[in-house]
């Protein structure tokens, strides 16, 4: 894995977007971040209406500068790019047979669309989304995947497939192809490896590995020189989640 191309979870988080999570590993913030001691512990500050006195957010967790829009697009690397509205993120590769989409947050929304016709247009590839991979079923990061249609190839693990027929919600359409350990998905000259190394944030999170373009999608998981989520310990399998980092 080159850290530089690391797409993990949620150091653009802000104070106002605590839940949010998704985020772009750069090498450059993974140096530990020091956090102020709050002065108050979190209850008796919002009993005593005193906020307390966090260090700042680094500039590196902030994300890029988004459009008029809300969003910003970018390229990894060759024909994988990535999309982002300051707390959520999706990855696409552009080939030559149509787009394979990883991930659809809601919050970006219609501007997967716009962001995908955006650098489409721009290379020329058809702009159609063929393919859409879910990294793991929350809602947050698939919540948008019914706008790419039903005959979309959608990919996701075993357990995947599972809780999305349990939860029949009709914004996360069950994958139509599912794996167990691993997939290799190659589309239009493009490869992506799907792997399932067991529990960690959920018990169906996946990495998405882009050998050509040695970059690694790890959703909600990696939080270089920043903090995990809240509530971590509740619903996640905290060994796996551990064990995540180094198999990362
Ligand atoms: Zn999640």
């Amino acid at each position: 894995m080159n850290a530089d191309r690391a797409t993990g979870s949620d150091a653009t988080a802000s104070t106002t977007h605590s839940s949010r999570r998704t985020f772009l590993a750069r090498a450059a913030v993974t140096s530990a971040l020091p956090l102020a001691a709050g002065l108050l512990g979190a209850g008796e500050a919002r009993a005593s209406g005193v906020l307390p006195d966090y260090a700042p957010i680094p500039e590196a967790s902030k994300g890029p500068a988004l459009n008029d829009r809300g969003y910003f697009v970018g390229r990894i690397d060759g024909d994988l790019h990535w999309v982002t509205d300051s707390s959520y993120q999706a990855m696409f590769l552009t080939t030559r047979q149509g787009v394979v989409l990883v991930d659809a947050p809601p919050t970006i929304g219609h501007n997967l669309l716009r962001a995908i016709e955006e650098v489409t247009r721009a290379n020329g590839r058809p702009r159609k989304v063929t393919h859409l991979v879910y990294s793991h079923s929350h809602a947050d990061h698939i919540g948008a995947a019914s706008i790419f249609g039903r005959d979309v190839v959608r990919i996701g693990h075993t357990e995947t497939a599972r809780f999305l027929r349990r939860d029949a919600d009709p914004n996360r359409p069950a994958p139509t192809l599912t794996f167990d350990d691993h997939h290799v998905l190659e589309v239009g000259g493009e490869r992506l490896e799907l792997a399932y190394h067991g529990p960690n944030h959920s018990p169906d999170n996946i990495f998405v590995y882009a050998p050509q373009q040695q970059t690694l999608m790890v959703v909600d998981v990696l939080y270089p020189g920043w903090v995990p989520f809240k509530n971590l310990a509740v619903s996640q399998d905290i060994p796996g989640w551990l064990r995540a980092h180094g198999i990362a």
